[in-house]
């Protein structure tokens, strides 16, 4: 059953966000748009590993607190076997608090832990121990959801929006569509499906919905119309969160320098993040590093353009084939057509291609040829 959408109490598989104004609000912090999405892709091998690792701790400890019992064939449990499972649960709350969404919610347990230790004290032995595995298979899913849902997601990301066009929602639309109508990459990601997960990836999900007038964390004097709403997993938060953050021009990007994800905000055609570059001893960031360095980076084709028009704009003057003054108005309209694709109005290769046909050495001999 789903909570009620004002129900304070959150957990792992019921929990509320509230979304306005392109923000969704967590314990009266606020995140653009895709920035938990982000997070989550963001979420490294090592950190799963750990996940899975101590999963499996918590299962293995489960086995042996019932098995152990049963050898002795009198009390099937005792009291002081609890507390080892409880130290695995726990340990495994602990890796959960610190992903992306959990982090943000804080969620309170220990009822949780009040609930399985009356359970193993008073349940029958078998009901007890399937109890108990519940509550772990209720967490493995979370660890499932992020193998499935990262390796789905990354795919759309990485290879189909990164393609996209312009950095706005009808270029995001077009990626979405060409992502899932792409069969061959749809049987790909199904073929190899980790065998050991029980989850499946998919993008309806079932979220309770309410609407509420709310004050605007980011702007005091303000209120804004609420979409509070209530989740069942993390994946249902997931496909939200980042669907809503596209429709509002929003999108997760894998930054050229470093190949963590960063959000780019709408309009903003950026290919470098803004977290400080590891071991850079002045704490640049990749974007301020990213373009200055061509060895690594290949310059974007408008950047590319303009300086190719700066020399054949030079030269010509330096021969006498241009005036200053024409020389001066070639350079103007070529920044302001790289100004049109920074604006995110225009595709790359368009812009780039209108720069460089500015006053080139094609048209330039065909004008001169009509001016002998
Ligand atoms: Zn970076």
């Amino acid at each position: 059953m789903i909570k009620n959408t004002n129900e304070k109490k959150n957990r792992i598989h019921n929990f509320t966000v509230l979304f306005y104004n392109k923000l969704a609000e967590i314990n009266e912090e606020t995140f653009p748009l895709g920035m938990i999405t982000t997070e989550f892709l963001n979420i490294t091998k090592e950190q799963v590993d750990k996940f899975t690792n101590i999963l499996i701790d918590a299962y293995k400890v489960l086995d042996r607190v019932y098995m152990k019992s049963s050898f002795i064939h009198l009390s099937p449990y005792s009291k002081g076997n609890f507390k080892d499972f409880e130290v695995a649960f726990k340990k495994l709350l602990d890796v959960v608090n610190t992903l992306p969404l959990y982090k943000q919610l804080k969620i309170d347990n220990s009822d949780w832990i009040d609930r399985l230790r009356n359970v193993f004290h008073t349940y029958p032995k078998e009901d007890g121990y399937e109890e108990l595995c519940k509550s772990l298979q209720s967490i493995q899913i979370i660890r499932d959801e992020i193998v499935v849902y990262q390796k789905y997601l990354l795919m759309f990301v990485d290879e189909f929006l990164e393609k996209a066009k312009l950095r706005n929602s009808h270029y995001y639309a077009l990626a979405l569509y060409d992502f899932l109508s792409n069969e061959h990459v749809q049987a790909e990601l199904q073929k190899d499906k980790d065998s050991g997960t029980i989850v499946q990836f998919m993008l309806e999900h079932t979220a309770s919905s309410e609407f509420v007038a709310w004050p605007d964390l980011n702007n005091t004097e303000k209120y804004a119309i609420g979409e509070r709403k209530v989740f069942k997993s993390l994946a249902g938060f997931i496909i939200y969160d980042l669907l809503k953050a596209l429709s509002a021009g929003n999108s997760p990007r894998k930054c050229h320098n470093c190949g963590i994800h960063f959000l780019l905000t709408a309009g903003y055609p950026d290919v470098y993040c803004d977290n400080p570059i590891e071991g850079d001893p002045k704490g640049r960031t990749c974007k301020d590093l990213g373009p200055h360095n061509p060895k690594k980076h290949k310059k974007n084709a408008v950047t590319q353009a303009v300086q190719t028009l700066k020399d054949r704009l030079k030269k010509q003057l330096g021969d006498g084939r241009i005036e200053l003054d024409e020389h001066d108005n070639f350079l103007a309209y070529g920044k302001s057509l790289a100004k049109q694709f920074e604006d995110g109005d225009m595709p790359e290769h368009e812009i780039a291609e209108a720069i460089s046909n500015i006053s080139n050495s094609r048209r330039r001999k065909i004008i001169d040829e009509i001016h002998e």
